[in-house]
């Protein structure tokens, strides 16, 4: 029997897969700190600064192609191309690349949009990043290319690629991950039962920054479907 909801149940957030179909999203996870060049150009070292997880809400997803309103309370909206890996199975205490890359359902390129002056407010309080991190629309999304018509190995060899207005912003191997892939999917099992439905932002390379109304932004990754999203005018502002 359905339950007897006493206001109207939200709609499951989802993104759409290339070739066909929904994938319906559970969780999001992120990972920061995940480059060497980033972390330094943070003013961080890696050495010392290992990454970390962090989560965005579910409904925080926007399809490509969409215009997100430039967000509220915020002079300093960033952007941050990452790849995305869309999970399609069940696991914890993760022992190995192979029971990591079982779960794994298609790939993506992301974006994880960020209120940076928020979160340097927050680093330097010692407080938490969700408002910096996981506020409305901050996680564009491409369609989801299914694993298996991913050529094997190539996205060992892609490129991470972001533009601005045309201009070529983020350029970086994904090769160059401080925690790969499947290190990032044991590191997460250890914390979380990771479940089907569950994203994860991979990080973000050096090159990151500011965002104005008007601006259009794409994020590609070697044979996946490119983001592409635009930022529209700030929410009851001309
Ligand atoms: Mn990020």
């Amino acid at each position: 029997m359905a339950p007897d909801y006493v206001i109207d149940p939200a709609p499951r957030p989802g993104v759409p897969v290339h070739g066909g179909g929904v994938f319906p999203v559970r969780r999001i996870f992120c990972i920061g700190k995940n480059y060497v060049d980033h972390v330094k150009e943070m003013g961080g070292d890696a050495k010392s600064d290992p990454p970390v997880f962090f989560t965005k809400p579910p409904d925080a997803v926007v399809e490509s192609g969409a215009v997100i309103a430039y967000p509220q309370a915020t002079e300093n909206l960033h952007f941050e191309g990452e790849l995305v890996i869309a999970l399609q199975g069940s696991g914890k205490n993760l022992k190995d690349r192979h029971e990591a890359g079982a779960l794994i359902f298609g790939c993506a390129c992301g974006c994880d949009l960020t209120r940076r002056d928020l979160q340097a407010a927050a680093k330097k309080a010692g407080a938490p990043w969700d408002s910096a991190k996981g506020f409305d629309q901050s996680a564009p999304i491409a369609p989801i290319a299914r694993i298996a018509d991913v050529p094997p190995d190539a996205l060992d060899d892609a490129r991470l690629v972001t533009s601005v207005n045309g201009d070529v912003r983020q350029d970086e191997a994904l090769s160059a991950m401080i925690w790969n892939v499947p290190e990032i999917l044991m590191g997460l099992s250890k914390l979380f039962e990771l479940r089907a439905g569950d994203l994860i932002f991979t990080g973000t390379p050096a090159g990151v920054g500011p965002l104005r109304p008007g601006d259009n932004v794409s994020v590609e990754i070697g044979p996946l479907p490119a983001l592409t999203f635009s930022i529209g005018r700030e929410h009851g502002k001309d």
